[in-house]
Formats: structure tokens, C-alpha cells, sequence
């Protein structure tokens, strides 16, 4: 098998089709050593009939895994690259926003650039308001500075990978999985590749801004410990300048008499202290939420079903 396609879905179900027809039409010759290997991720709609009518249609190898919930894109990509056979693997959306072609221009970076091992996909302009665009430089910013992986920008889970990396991303045991963060983890020569984002075929995004902000703190937290270093920085710096208050607050005392504390300075004082103490009880929090999920040890996903094409069948 030379190449395995991995498409996540989650309420997809008038975009498998259509993304389907697409993908074949565009690898052409490709698609006889290729397997479509579609995850639903516990869709609501029609998605897992439509896969089932898509299995039992097929000309090609076409796989589908159905998830008993829906367990997010993350655990959608891990149950797609485990059930993988392809010397490359490729990662794709279902919404047809990725253009198939690009996948036929990724294989041929990683096939002849040398030492190549991934190629990922970034988006050349994105179509999105000003104030997202912000958030997301500064998330950027922040998540390059405080972790050792290198985080590129607008780079996606659009990508293709060589069966060395893709062996090497299973091989990461964790649960709490944050795959642009594995994909740089794991090392390797990776191209980044410009593409042209499409309007979605069906559907609607399912990226809230709150999603996209616990998205980016679950990044910072599985990368990074500088958090818990920046929290412990602050509270000795705070223990310094309290050791100076009190010592000017004595002296004060000592040498012109007492004169009566004034209270909204106090009160102040106490709102900003507890404020820093909370927030740092929270960055701590995080981690030990973190550490709680992986000692439980929980199945990233659990299969409902799975079912796949039959070619002889179909190709009668
Ligand atoms: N997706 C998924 N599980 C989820 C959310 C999304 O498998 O919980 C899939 C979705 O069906 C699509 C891909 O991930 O194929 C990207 O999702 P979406 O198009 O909503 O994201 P966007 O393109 O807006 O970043
Ligand atoms: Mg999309």
C-alpha cells in the first residue's frame, strides 16, 4: 500500500461523497494502491450511514471507523494513523477545504526531496477576522518562546507523512494528544508547503473561539513547564517586595510615629494578591488535571464499529 488517506469527521455526512469522488478523481493512477480511511468521530447526523453507503459503493479500499462519542479531531487522527498501512499517510479534513491536489503535490516533495520525512500544509492567506489573527500570533508568539518545539505558524494537520514519522508519533504514549505539537516533537525534516484554503462544502466549522482558547492552553500545558516556573518566579518576587514593605512600614513607624493606614491601598493590595495566587493555583491546576487524565490511563477513543469496502464485490 503506498499511500493511506486519513479523514477525520464529525457531522460531515453531506461531505463524504463529494469528498470522495474528488480525492479519486484527483489521484488518478494513485488511488489503486491508496485506502480511504474515514473516522467518524461520533457524528450526530447522517455521517455514519453515509459511510456505510460509501463502503458498500466503493471501487477502491475505503474504511470506515465509527466512534462511540465524539472524542474530538485529535483522537479522530491517532485511530486513523493506527489503522494505517501506507508507506505515506496522509492527513485531511472532510469539509473539501483542503483541495485533494495538494496531497499529489506534498507526495512529491517528500518523495524527492532528500531525507525528507513529513510535508505540512500551511495556509498562504487566511480568511478570518483581524482580532482571531491577533490572538493567534500572540498565541504563537508565546508557545515558541516558552516550549523547545518549534510551533509554525498557519501550519494545520494538513500533511503527509513518511511510515517512519507516522510510526514514530504512535510511538508517543501519551493521551492528552495535541498532534502540532507530536508532529514537531518527534523531530524528522519536515517541508512546509503553501496552500489555498476553500470554502467549506457543508457544514459549519465546529471551532468556537472558546474552543480555540482551551485548545491553546492544552498546547501550552502538554509542551511546556514554564508556566509553573514563571508561577513559582513571581511568588518569590512577591515575598521580596512584601520583606521591603515591611521593613519600610517599620522604619516609618520607628521614626515619624503611625500614622493610619490607608484602606484602599490594603484592600488593593489584597485584590492583586489573591488575584496572582489564584491564577498561579490554576496554571498548577492545569498540570495536575493534565497529570490526572494520563494517570487514569483512559482510551484515547473507543469503536463502535468499523466497516470497509469490499473491491471485488463492488467492482463487479
Ligand atoms: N472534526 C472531527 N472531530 C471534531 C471536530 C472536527 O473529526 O470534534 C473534523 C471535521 O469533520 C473536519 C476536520 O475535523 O473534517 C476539521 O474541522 P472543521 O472544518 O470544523 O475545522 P476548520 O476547518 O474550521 O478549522
Ligand atoms: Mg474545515
Amino acid at each position: 500500500m503506498l499511500l493511506s488517506v486519513v479523514i477525520p469527521c464529525y457531522n460531515e455526512e453531506e461531505n463524504i461523497r463529494p469528498f470522495y469522488d474528488k480525492t479519486v478523481a484527483t489521484l488518478k493512477d494513485l488511488v489503486a494502491d491508496t485506502e480511504f480511511i474515514f473516522i467518524d468521530d461520533g457524528s450526530r447526523d447522517g455521517t455514519a450511514a453515509a459511510l456505510r453507503q460509501l463502503c458498500a459503493e466503493a471501487t477502491h479500499t475505503v474504511r470506515a471507523i465509527r466512534f462511540s462519542r465524539n472524542f474530538g479531531k485529535e483522537a479522530g487522527i491517532l485511530a486513523g494513523l493506527e489503522a494505517s498501512h501506507g508507506d505515506y499517510v496522509a492527513i485531511i479534513d472532510a469539509d473539501l477545504q483542503q483541495n485533494p491536489k495538494y496531497i499529489l503535490d506534498m507526495l512529491d516533495i517528500i518523495k524527492h526531496t532528500p531525507d525528507c520525512d513529513g510535508v505540512a500544509a500551511y495556509q498562504a492567506q487566511r480568511n478570518e477576522s483581524k482580532l482571531l489573527s491577533f490572538f493567534k500570533s500572540c498565541f504563537y508568539k508565546l508557545i515558541n518562546k516558552i516550549t523547545q518545539v518549534e510551533f509554525r505558524r498557519s501550519a494545520s494537520d494538513f500533511r503527509v507523512l513518511s511510515r517512519k514519522m507516522v510510526d514514530a508519533v504512535l510511538a508517543m504514549p501519551e493521551k492528552c494528544r495535541f498532534s502540532k505539537g507530536i508532529f514537531s516533537w518527534v523531530g524528522f525534516h519536515v517541508e512546509y508547503m503553501p496552500y489555498e484554503v476553500e470554502a467549506r462544502h457543508a457544514g459549519t466549522t465546529k471551532w468556537s473561539f472558546w474552543k480555540l482558547t482551551a485548545y491553546a492552553i492544552d498546547g501550552i500545558v502538554s509542551f511546556s513547564d514554564k508556566p509553573l516556573i514563571i508561577s513559582s518566579v513571581l511568588g518569590i518576587l512577591l515575598f521580596l517586595l512584601s520583606i521591603l514593605l515591611m521593613l519600610v512600614v517599620v522604619i516609618k513607624t520607628l521614626l515619624f510615629g503611625d500614622p493610619v493606614a490607608g484602606f484602599p491601598t490594603l484592600a488593593s493590595l489584597i485584590l492583586l494578591l489573591s488575584g496572582i495566587q489564584l491564577f498561579c493555583l490554576g496554571i498548577v491546576g492545569e498540570y495536575l488535571a493534565k497529570t490526572y487524565a494520563e494517570a487514569k490511563g483512559r482510551p484515547v477513543y473507543i469503536i463502535k464499529d468499523t466497516f470497509e469496502s469490499n473491491k471485488e464485490e463492488a467492482a463487479e
